[in-house]
């Protein structure tokens, strides 16, 4: 019998088949993994009328982990309130999954220090997380309005914070395990004004004290803000709530200055196949060019196999592998400066897979 890890594909639409194609030329270098392709977003639409079928979201459900491209465009933007959307199939995703944790690590390759809005001394050495809770909060509680005056209540449970806060003491522990020293976690609230950020800062406390080998420690949503900038490079793994994790994800985000980098991965409960995705759209702009940065999905890739598939080795491969592509001076069109030569998603590809065979 083949025990071989189960992915789903879910190539979608604009750059997303060359991005995506890219990242299984490198797992089939790196492994033995059962590939199961399948049609999401406006591609399914066009297909099947609507943009998540009930099949691929089975199929979604009983695979190990699922590797996603990006969805949308132009073709599919309608102001119709009844017609499907591409982005449909990510919602129906999201919930179909259960997926409520969402992580973003922020790690600037080294040679690509120069693109961030921060001096390279401040972002230098930056190797972060960010957990955010999916499911809670504001976003998710009643709201309404009542005369001139409305409102939006902010809710979370026991239940709720103790998962997420379980998920990020995970996610610290995997990140030590590839690159040695110690597991940290930062919980961002605002313990001094709001009840649900007591109540976040108690239960997490409690996690952490079952979970002595990961230091913790708290901070106010505002502080964090500016430490975000100030010193990026003393966080490890920050965990917080829905509506601060929005923004701090963005915030970090914005450090490395390259949006064809950044790697995203959004996790359910345990033992549940995640979803791993680029941060970026399916650039239509420049989709069946050639030129698409693979390098966020190979990012994706990794976090695959880190945090979906207990396999930290080959995502340390993959990591090691970009950013020593990047430290020979390639560069895809979106990271070139200005008088850079450049190249196209299959020779950047190629280049990883030399590094990752050596
Ligand atoms: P985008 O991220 O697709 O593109 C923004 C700019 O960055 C474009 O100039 C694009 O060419 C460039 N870019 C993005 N990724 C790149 C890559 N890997 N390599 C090289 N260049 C890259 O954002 P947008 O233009 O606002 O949205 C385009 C479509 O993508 C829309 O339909 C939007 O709804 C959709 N979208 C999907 C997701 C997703 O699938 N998760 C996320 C964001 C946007």
């Amino acid at each position: 019998m083949n025990d071989a890890p189960r992915i789903v594909l879910l190539p979608g639409d604009g750059i997303g088949p060359e991005i995506v194609a890219a990242a299984r030329r490198l797992l089939e270098e790196l492994g033995d993994y059962r590939f199961n392709e399948q049609l999401m977003g406006g591609c399914s639409i066009d297909e099947h009328g609507v943009a998540l079928t009930e099949d691929v979201l089975a199929a979604c459900r009983e695979s190990d982990a699922v590797l996603l491209g990006a969805v949308g465009g132009p073709k599919w933007d309608t102001t119709d309130p009844d017609a499907p959307r591409p982005e449909q199939g990510l919602l129906g995703l999201r919930k179909g999954m259960g997926l409520y944790a969402n992580l973003r690590p922020v790690r600037p390759s080294p040679a690509l220090v120069s693109a961030s809005p921060l001096r390279p001394e401040v972002i230098a050495n930056t190797d972060l997380l960010v957990v955010r809770e999916l499911t809670g909060g504001i976003y998710f509680g009643q709201s309404g309005r009542d005369g001139d005056t409305a409102h939006d209540t902010c809710e979370y449970s026991v239940d709720e914070v103790e998962r997420i806060a379980r998920a990020a003491f995970d996610a610290a522990r995997h990140r030590a395990e590839g690159r040695g020293g110690d597991a940290r976690v930062t919980s961002v609230d605002k313990a001094n004004v709001l009840e649900t950020s007591r109540l976040w800062r108690e239960v997490v406390t409690q996690v952490g004290d079952a979970n002595p080998d990961v230091q913790l420690e708290h901070l106010l949503v505002d502080n964090a803000a500016m430490q975000l900038v100030s010193r990026p490079s003393d966080f490890d793994t920050i965990v917080t709530e829905n509506l601060f994790g929005d923004i701090l994800s963005d915030e970090s985000a914005m450090l490395t200055g390259s949006l064809g980098m950044l790697p995203s991965a959004s996790l359910g409960a345990d033992g549940a196949p995640g979803l791993f995705e680029p941060v970026h759209g399916s650039a239509p702009d420049i989709a069946g060019q050639g030129v698409a940065n693979p390098l966020a999905t190979f990012l994706s890739a990794a976090m695959m196999l880190r945090h979906g598939l207990g396999q930290a080795d080959r995502a340390g491969r993959i990591e090691a592998a970009v950013d020593a592509v990047l430290g020979r001076g390639l560069r895809t069109p979106d990271l070139a400066t200005a008088g850079e030569s450049t190249v196209g998603t299959d020779e950047i590809t190629d280049a990883v897979l030399v590094e990752i065979g050596q």
